[in-house]
């Protein structure tokens, strides 16, 4: 598939944790499924995977609903390795990166695409209950999170719809297994399929009902 990068809002400015060619893989697959039914991202930061996801969406007429309660993980709170002095609210003394996110999907115009929903993954999970075409799973990295995010959003999933997970690694040495154990617990679940991994990002392909 050819897709003109000019046409991209420039995302590098944009901080976050995400490599250009896995924001490459989550438009390639957002753009091929509007006939499915919408996407959803948990974990949403500064806005960089919404941007790739969000661009796809718009060029299909399509939406993202953006998960974040925006108070950051643990790694993003004062003292811990990704903490961005930047995005304290100095009024509250809280890590909050809700303005920045608004800030950039403004810039990138696209504000009628990317929905913001600032609110934590359980709380938004309990109550929801639209199908979903593609599922990006990027919030909190903890075991029980990581696990919890994979199994509740997959129910959410349409037949042949696609989660895609990021932050995948094979061994400690290189990155946090959390991610990587809530992905192996979904294919053990004989529902999903594993269609490939590009850097630290896994895609899976729901299975249709038998
Ligand atoms: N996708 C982003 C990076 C996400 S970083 C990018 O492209 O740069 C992880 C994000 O998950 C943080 O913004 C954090 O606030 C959010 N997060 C962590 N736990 C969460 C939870 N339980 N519910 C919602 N968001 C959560
Ligand atoms: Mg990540």
């Amino acid at each position: 598939m050819q897709i003109d990068l000019k046409k991209f809002f420039d995302v590098n400015p944009v901080k976050g944790f995400l490599a250009h060619d896995e924001g490459m893989v989550l438009y390639k697959y957002a753009l091929s499924l509007s006939h499915l039914g919408v996407c959803l991202e948990i974990g949403s930061y500064c806005g960089k995977s919404a941007i790739y996801l969000g661009e796809a969406c718009k060029a299909t007429q399509n939406l993202l609903f953006a998960v974040d309660h925006h108070r950051g993980s643990e790694e993003h709170q004062p003292g811990e390795t990704y903490h961005d002095l930047e995005l304290m609210d100095r009024q509250s003394g809280q890590f909050n990166s809700f303005p920045e996110f608004q800030r950039n999907i403004e810039l990138a115009k696209l504000n009628d695409t990317v929905i913001p929903i600032v609110a934590s993954s359980q709380l938004v999970v309990a109550s929801w209950n639209m199908p979903l075409a593609l599922v990006f799973v990027d919030g909190g990295h903890s075991e029980e999170q990581a696990m919890h995010d994979c199994l509740q959003w997959a129910r959410h999933v349409v037949a042949d719809g696609y989660m895609l997970i990021h932050d995948i690694y094979q061994s400690e040495a290189e990155g946090g297994q959390a991610p990587r154990l809530a992905m192996n617990a979904l294919l053990q679940s004989n529902q999903w399929d594993y269609l490939e991994k590009i850097n630290s990002l896994v895609v899976l392909r729901k299975r249709c009902a038998t």
